[in-house]
């Protein structure tokens, strides 16, 4: 792909998420950021002629450094063995092609946590693979980020048939895989992708568009950003642009922990 090509499908994707323009010009960037009243960092400007994205804030980390007390990678495949061809609850007899464990760096600083693999994911194996799984690559880019850089999973490891919401025993049971990630990655920052990651992960039934927009400490070091889950966005482009707002808050954490 050139350069320029690179650079229209970049200024689409922020369009897309809701920025209303970019410039390398100072004073557009403090226009912005005064008229926003949040304290992230000014949006994102395109590098003139190089065709990538910088960050205001600079380039978050993409993964922890150092060597882990445990192997992370290994940890993951360990667990990943574990989990098998699973029949721990009934969702391994609805229709089911394949467990749907997660994907991504096992050293990551920010993970993402969806509520279960849809037919595209089903097919593949990997979580967020189909349209929404698209989008979700776009807000990562978004960020200054790729797609390799986070870590991906979901509270259901295998997809419900005709994608209803998971039931309470699946996800009871499901939860300790997702809790079993998490221990392992140690990610500073995690996204709560929809209602069901967001009530999970925080223990709370209020709705998601009151848990957005702010950031939950879990415990562990760990500070949870809920936002919108891309499928709905898709439904719901209109609220993109609070996504987008979410995802500046999920960049000044990274840059804060660095
Ligand atoms: S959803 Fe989770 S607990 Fe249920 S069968 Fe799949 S992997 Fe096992």
């Amino acid at each position: 792909m050139t350069d320029r090509r690179q650079i229209v499908r970049h200024l689409r994707m922020f369009n897309e998420l809701g920025v209303q323009g970019v410039s390398r010009d100072a004073s557009w960037r403090a226009r912005a950021t005064a008229a926003e009243g949040d304290e992230a960092p000014a949006p994102v400007a395109i590098a003139s002629g190089a065709g990538s994205v910088e960050s205001e804030a600079g380039d978050p980390p993409l993964a922890r450094e150092g060597a882990a007390t445990v192997d992370s990678d290994a940890a993951l495949a360990a667990l990943r063995a574990n989990i098998g061809d699973c029949t721990r609850c009934p969702l391994h007899a609805q229709g089911r092609r394949q467990v749907v464990f997660g994907v991504g760096n096992a050293h990551a600083h920010l993970m993402f946590v969806g509520e279960a693999p849809g037919a595209d994911e089903d097919r593949e194996g990997e979580p967020f693979v189909g349209r929404a799984g698209q989008l979700l690559t776009k807000i990562i880019e978004a960020i200054g980020l790729r797609r390799e850089d986070v870590y991906i999973a979901n509270v259901i490891k295998c997809r419900p048939p005709g994608n209803r919401n998971p039931e309470p025993i699946e996800v009871a049971t499901c939860e300790p895989f997702l809790r079993e990630q998490i221990a392992i990655i140690q990610p500073k920052v995690i996204v709560a992708l929809g209602t069901f990651a967001a009530h999970l992960l925080l223990a709370s039934d209020a709705p998601i568009s009151r848990l957005r927009g702010r950031v939950h400490p879990i415990g562990g070091g760990i500070r949870l950003v809920p936002t919108f889950h891309p499928a709905f966005l898709l439904r719901s482009p209109e609220r993109k642009r609070d996504t987008w707002e979410d995802m500046k808050i999920v960049r000044a954490l990274l840059a804060e922990s660095a």
